[in-house]
């Protein structure tokens, strides 16, 4: 099948409208997870082309979309969610082939980019200030105004819902955006940027340079034209961005991930939790900022779960992307070998059960088998670290003491949940779990589009998703009229 079904020229950027090589004229190779393909060449852009890229998106802020209405903003937003949802099988097969995703998961993100430009396209014209009583004679209000050019850098594990949740929200306010999408996978970003243009984006608005983290990304955190940095990927790069733009002392949103627990109380409905225990570990093979990866089960019911948890990892299949199966690839090689060391470093412990790689699946392709470990000490580097693969431990607990400070025991805080029938048990935790999110009796809630998103400790911080996003992509202006009474 075609990878450019979109009409758009995988092996350019998009900048000013317009598909032009990068500069330099070089490319990279973008590998097919599922069979270690090369699927096409990539744009390999570098500073030239992010300073273009850069003029650009503040051409267009001097010009028509800055002139733009928020009635207009929103307009737009909800004809790109239009225009996303009517290529939805083009847009989840490449996506699908990008990243090895299963079809249906990566259907699963079409709708969720949808979602944000119908929801974004809601909220653009409900973003305004307040009024503020003070001293006589005055009045006080403010404005809620863009930052200016808004710098994305995205990963490769969900380019369309990050997108979504970031490139959206900063429209919706009316910045204009560079994004530079992962070098792992690039191809849904110039999609979008595509069907944006189409879709009646002003020229500028949007703009794309694939390339390599430290060549594209760097130039791009570090642009002094750049007002606002969202990045959302590894703890270490996290770092970096937020040192470059702390030299053009620009604010910057980080989600770095997580090693999210869920907790299942003595009381809880373990056949209700049970899909949301193994889902949220295994979607996107574990590739998920926000999976769940330690599970965290009362002494009482310990052997219960691990023994259901087990039944369901035995079914679990890993294979090609277009086979749709639970589990796709992971997204390359060297992910592939970064969780193969972490499942080696669980030498020491007990593996409760394992999926396993189809038969048909390429030897080429980046497969690993879902493993479930038991039985793991809370301070265990596999209990500790993000994997971003499909493995998940399972620690008892004896107590919601011990439970808050295991679930706590770890350098991050993004989501967390809690399966319990008991209401003030709910209350309770809610308040005492180090977390962005917080779940009860679910994990995940359906995507979450509308939900603030985001996290403290290594985490990152600042707030993706729902209405609170506007707030991070706009700046606040205090206006203090003074009209002295005259009678
Ligand atoms: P992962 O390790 O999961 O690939 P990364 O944090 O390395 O995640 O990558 C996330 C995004 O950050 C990608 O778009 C990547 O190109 C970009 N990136 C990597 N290194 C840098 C860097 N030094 N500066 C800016 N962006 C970078």
């Amino acid at each position: 099948m075609s990878i450019e079904p979109l009409g758009m020229d995988a092996a350019l950027c998009f900048i000013g409208g317009k598909w032009c090589a990068p500069e330099t004229g070089q490319t990279l190779d973008l590998i097919n997870p599922s069979d270690g393909s090369t699927l096409c060449a990539i744009a390999r852009g570098q500073a030239a082309d992010i300073d273009a890229a850069v003029t650009s998106a503040e051409a267009a802020l001097a010009s028509d979309w800055g002139r733009a209405t928020a009635v207009e903003r929103g307009r737009v937003l909800a004809r790109i969610g239009a225009l996303v949802l009517e290529n939805i099988e083009e847009l989840a097969q490449l996506e699908a082939l990008d990243v090895g995703k299963p079809l249906t998961q990566a259907r699963a993100d079409v709708v969720a980019l949808a979602r944000y430009m119908e929801f974004y396209a809601g909220s653009a014209d409900k973003l305004h200030g307040a009024t503020i009583p003070y001293l006589d004679g005055y009045t006080v209000y403010t404005l809620r105004e863009p930052h200016g050019v808004t710098g994305h850098i995205i990963p490769w594990n969900y380019p369309m819902q990050i997108i979504g949740r970031s490139v959206g929200a900063a429209l919706a306010v009316g910045n204009a955006c560079v994004l530079k999408p992962a070098e792992e996978a690039c191809l849904t970003a110039l999609a979008f940027a595509e069907l944006a243009h189409r879709a009646g984006l002003p020229t500028g608005a949007l703009n794309v340079v694939p390339g390599i983290g430290a060549e594209a990304g760097a130039a791009l955190s570090a642009h002094p034209g750049v007002h606002h940095m969202s990045f959302t990927g590894s703890v270490g790069v996290g770092k970096l961005i937020q040192t470059a733009a702390a030299q053009n002392v620009v604010p910057v949103t980080l989600e770095l991930g997580g090693k999210s627990p869920q907790l299942v109380f003595e009381d809880a409905d373990v056949d209700a939790a049970l899909p949301f225990l193994v889902n949220a570990g295994i979607q996107n093979a574990g590739q998920t900022c926000s999976a769940s990866s330690r599970i965290l089960v009362h002494r009482n019911r310990y052997d219960e779960v691990v023994s259901k948890m087990a039944g369901r990892y035995g079914a679990l299949r890993a294979g090609p992307a277009l086979d749709d199966l639970e589990v796709g690839p992971l997204v390359s090689g060297r992910q592939k070998e970064i969780v193969e060391e972490f499942i080696a470093k669980g030498a020491d412990l007990e593996v409760a059960a394992q999926g396993h790689v189809v038969e048909r699946a390429p030897s080429g392709g980046a497969y690993v088998a879902p493993t479930l470990f038991t039985g793991v000490a809370p301070d265990h580097r596999l209990a500790q670290d993000e994997i971003f693969g499909p493995v998940q431990v399972v620690i008892p607990f004896d107590d919601e003491a011990q439970a808050v400070q295991i679930a706590n025991g770890t350098d991050f805080g993004l989501v967390a949940s809690v399966w319990s029938e008991n209401g003030a048990r709910q209350m309770r935790l809610a308040k005492k779990l180090r977390a962005g999110q917080v779940f009860i009796n679910n994990y995940g809630a359906g995507g979450g589009v509308e939900l603030p998103f985001g996290g403290t400790g290594l985490s990152g911080h600042g707030r993706e998703k729902g209405f609170e996003a506007l707030y991070g992509f706009s700046s606040l202006k205090t206006v203090a009229a003074f009209h002295a009474e005259k009678d």
